[in-house]
C-alpha cells in the first residue's frame, strides 16, 4: 500500500513501529467524506473516549490496526484489498463523526 505508506511516515512514532491515528486519514478518504481522524472513537475494552488521531496505529500488517491509546486493546481494524474495504468496529462501542455544513 503505497499511500499507507506515505501516511504512516507522516504520524510515524519515534519510540516503537506504529504511529498515530492520523496514518487512518488516507485510508478512510476513500470511505468517507468527513475527516476520520476527527472522528471519536469509545473503546469496548475501557471505555476511553478520544479522536481517531489519537489511536495507535500500526500500518505494517496486512490492513491497519488501531488500539486504544490506554488500555491498548483493539479499536478498529481496516483491511483494502482491490475491490473491496472491510472495516472491524468490533472494539469499538461508537464512532462518531461530525457532519458537514448543509
Ligand atoms: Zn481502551
Amino acid at each position: 500500500m503505497k499511500e499507507a505508506g506515505m501516511e504512516a511516515a507522516r504520524g510515524q512514532s519515534a519510540s516503537d513501529n506504529h504511529v498515530d491515528g492520523n496514518a487512518l486519514a488516507g485510508a478512510f478518504a476513500e470511505l468517507f467524506t468527513t475527516d476520520i481522524t476527527v472522528a471519536t472513537t469509545e473503546c469496548a475494552q475501557c471505555g476511553c473516549i478520544g479522536p481517531v488521531a489519537c489511536l495507535v496505529v500500526y500500518a505494517d500488517a496486512p490492513g491497519y490496526v488501531a488500539r486504544c491509546q490506554e488500555c491498548g486493546g483493539v479499536v478498529l481494524k481496516l483491511v483494502r484489498t482491490p475491490e473491496t474495504a472491510r472495516i472491524d468496529l468490533r472494539g469499538t462501542v461508537t464512532l462518531t463523526m461530525r457532519l458537514p455544513d448543509m
